[in-house]
């Protein structure tokens, strides 16, 4: 990682570092905004950063995704910090880049052929100051420590954003879902759950879904967790409806997205109506942030999978959508039979970032848009971003983004929604209460405004609002000011 020392006002400073994309690294550059900062300062500033960050490259080697997830919030907490010393005395930032737990563990399951399969399962219990430790399972061949840990830092500070009381935690296996029975899909999740359920409680740690985990993963595990254990409680959320799940969990995260974008526009006196929508994605946040936009009188036009991008002026309308949802919910299907169904355009290997919107909804995986990307969507007028996925544009997108000063919604703000409803979920277990869907809806629409809230006092720098700055400041400050009064820990 090198660094420019020549900072002065106004500065950009270039951090130099590895970024992982699809798989493969990629030469990338951080850049830093220091504006209205003296020279000094802002050398200062910078060398404290970097400092920072060579003690975690260093400590943390190979794990890409986890070094540009705690550089980015770094790079807001860090000058916040040295206006607060408390924080730095009892090396707060520090503490909270280094996961509590990390539970790493075979996964021996026999396929339909009755072959010996071995994954790799993991655990990363990050920070339990305000609550058990809480954040969903992925399964996806990408999946390694790294992922899972950058996956881990960022939910720490997306569930202090909820408001609920919840740690942050992260796990998966990089087991591939994609072409398996249902049978090896059952087999693997009972043995990844006889492992993982001497780690998890419903006062100590809950995992939900991620990529690759839905409705019938969560299913399986519970069962298994069940089974072993001989107790009937609430220790995932994402639960079936009929068996301790929440009204409203499916759609949360792609609804509360949309309103976290509602919100941002509302504002600038501005809404969705009327406004055209890229969506990247089609799984379970992509399918619930269409809903919601076509709700609120946007239009959305596109949906991509891993091997490209459909686009359809006209519109996903309700109709359109249901058909999306069985197709990849019921007979996971790829989305390029949408385009065939519907005569509309598809565009293979691509993704949506090129199509002409008002508002880009990212939701699919990490590090989705690019620098060139970011150029494009702003070129054609997009003018507001919410991140459905998490950390879906490199730190050169972001810096495109903020330089054009539009509306750009990071993930552990604009996605907290699911992780809300799970918080949720988890309160109506311990009540053994269901609450009313619309009971539901209504918290999540007050705690994705509280969270927009948090931002804008975090983040408000004149008339702009730099969400990424409010959301890593407003979420560091719950937990770390529980981390001092817990001492050292
Ligand atoms: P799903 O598994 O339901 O859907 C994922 C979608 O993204 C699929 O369309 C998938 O396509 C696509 N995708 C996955 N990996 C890639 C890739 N490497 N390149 C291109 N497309 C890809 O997952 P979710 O909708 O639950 O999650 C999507 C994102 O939202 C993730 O970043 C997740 O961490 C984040 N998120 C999810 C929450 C939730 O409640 N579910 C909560 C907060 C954040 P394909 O089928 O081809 O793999």
């Amino acid at each position: 990682m090198g660094f420019n020392h020549d900072a002065v006002e106004s500065a950009v400073v270039f951090l130099f570092c590895n970024i992982r994309k699809n798989g493969k690294i990629h030469k990338g550059v951080i850049t830093t905004k220091a504006s209205n900062k003296s020279s000094k300062e802002v050398s200062n500033m910078s060398k404290q950063i970097e400092s920072f960050m060579e003690k975690v490259v260093k400590k943390n080697p190979g794990e890409t995704e986890f070094h540009q997830a705690v550089k980015e919030v770094a790079e807001s907490v860090i000058p916040f910090i040295e206006k607060n010393p408390k924080y730095k005395k009892a090396k707060i930032l520090e503490r909270i880049a280094e996961p509590e737990r990390v539970i790493m563990f075979r996964v021996p399951w026999l396929d339909d052929k009755g072959e010996v399969q071995i994954n790799r399962g993991f655990r990363i219990e990050m920070n339990s100051a305000i609550g058990p430790y809480k954040g969903g399972l992925r399964l996806h061949p990408t999946v390694y420590l790294g992922l899972l840990k950058f996956l881990a830092f960022e939910q720490v500070f997306k569930n202090s954003l909820t408001t609920l009381p919840m740690g942050g935690g992260k796990g998966g296996s990089d087991f591939d879902p994609k072409g398996k029975s249902d049978n090896e899909v059952m087999k693997f999740c009972q043995s990844f759950m006889t492992e993982l359920c001497r780690h998890i409680g419903p006062n100590t740690d809950v995992p939900a879904g991620d990529i690759g985990v839905g409705g019938r993963e969560i299913g399986y595990m519970f069962g298994q967790y069940k089974r072993i254990r001989n107790e009937f409680t609430g220790i995932l959320t994402g639960k079936g409806l009929n068996w301790g799940g929440s009204l409203i969990r499916p759609e949360a995260t792609g609804y509360g997205c949309v309103y976290f974008v509602e919100a941002m526009l509302k504002h600038k006196g501005d809404t969705l109506k009327g406004k055209t929508c890229a969506v990247s994605g089609s799984g379970n946040v992509a399918q619930y942030t269409v809903e919601k936009v076509n709700q609120l009188g946007g239009k959305c036009v596109t949906l991509s999978d891993s091997n490209g991008t459909i686009y359809d002026p006209k519109g996903i309308d309700e109709k359109k959508l249901a058909y999306v949802m069985e197709l990849k919910n019921v007979k996971r299907g790829r989305i390029k039979e949408y385009a065939k169904k519907y005569g509309c355009k598809y565009m293979e290997g691509k993704r949506p970032w090129g199509v002409k919107c008002d508002v880009a909804f990212p939701s699919a995986t990490q590090n989705e848009i690019s620098k060139s990307d970011a150029q494009e969507l702003v070129k054609n007028g997009c003018m507001a971003v919410g991140e459905g996925a998490n950390m879906p544009t490199t730190p050169e997108a972001i810096t495109v983004f903020q330089n054009a000063k539009i509306l750009y919604g990071p993930g552990k703000a604009a996605n907290a929604g699911g992780v809300a409803v799970s918080g949720l979920e988890m309160s109506q277990n311990s009540q053994r209460l269901s609450w009313e869907r619309a009971d539901v809806d209504k918290k999540l629409q007050g705690i994705m405004i509280a969270i927009h809230r948090t931002c804008v006092k975090y983040g408000k720098e004149g008339k702009h609002v730099d969400y990424v700055k409010g959301a890593n400041i407003g979420g560091f400050v719950k937990v770390a000011d529980a981390m001092l009064d817990q001492g050292l820990v």
